[in-house]
């Protein structure tokens, strides 16, 4: 018996975000991690952040614990600064990104680097299996100039993250979870049909114009997710598109969270905070 052709990717489902606050009461749109989609293993949440008021962001995130999983923050305009307890500090500006696996843990802040102007950008928190949940907190901060661009096809342009396309690598190293992130922008009526691993949980996520996902019409602020295929076909609606294409090999382990500790049981979770109030993070 053959193998059966791969089929593309549909669309199983689609969604948008709702009004959140997190941190010092930064104001947020939760996309992931909301009771219409608690999590898409092995994603945990993801926020988008898009705000000209300062009063939304002002107060930003200041310090506060991780365990057991990364926080992706990627930004699109606007600069966060972030600190940990652990020495390690950095400037995110405009199209950069910082993956940062917690691991056994980290406290940290992340604040706004501006008292005006638009702060726009996402926070994606992606699972880690128990076997790498303990491991040594790790930052990797890629800047705008060092994050591969490509064509895929003509009128496509391609911001790759993690992952790889036409043979070309990300600079992300995330072994558990191989994750693909790009942040895609299609001109009006161009198309392209991107590959996911076969297996791999994967979703679009539409932050401006509309784009046809799977030839679904999927407007500004939706989340599209995708059942099993090798790829997925995406178009640029009348006015373009930008999307984040997201994909992961999910985890399927217990998960145990509150708040900002991500573990496999309630005993781990006890453990996170006793580890916190003791500062053993
Ligand atoms: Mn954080």
């Amino acid at each position: 018996m053959g193998s059966a052709p791969m089929t593309d990717r549909q669309v199983l489902r689609r969604l948008r975000g709702i009004p959140a606050s997190d941190g010092a009461g930064v104001r947020l749109t939760r996309i992931i991690g909301q009771p219409e989609l608690p999590e898409l293993d092995p994603f945990l949440l993801l926020d988008e952040f898009r705000s000209d008021q300062p009063g939304d962001y002002i107060a930003g995130f200041p310090d506060h614990p991780h365990r057991g999983f990364e926080t992706v923050t990627y930004l699109l305009a606007g600069r966060m600064r972030h600190g940990d307890n652990k020495g390690h500090a950095g400037l995110l500006s405009p199209g950069s990104v910082q993956w940062m696996t917690a691991g056994r843990g980290i406290v940290h802040s992340e604040m706004p680097e501006q008292e005006d102007g638009l702060l726009w950008g996402f926070q994606l928190w992606v699972n880690l299996p128990a076997r790498s949940k303990m491991t040594a907190p790790r930052y990797q901060e890629i800047a705008p100039a060092e994050i591969p661009e490509t064509t895929p096809a003509r009128g496509v342009r391609a911001r790759l993250i993690a992952g790889t396309l036409s043979g070309i690598h990300a600079p992300i190293e995330a072994a558990a979870t191989e994750p693909l992130y790009f942040d895609l922008q299609l001109e009006p009526n161009a198309e392209a049909k991107v590959p996911i691993a076969a297996g791999h949980a994967a979703f679009a996520y539409v932050y401006d114009g509309t784009a046809d996902v799977a030839g679904n019409e999927i407007k500004r602020g939706e989340l599209a997710q995708l059942g099993a295929g090798g790829a997925v076909r995406l178009r640029g609606r009348n006015a373009g598109a930008r999307l984040l294409l997201i994909a992961g090999k999910p985890l399927q382990e217990p998960v145990a969270r509150y708040g900002p500790f991500v573990m496999n049981s309630e005993a781990e979770l006890y453990q996170a905070f006793q580890d916190y109030q003791a500062g053993r993070l």
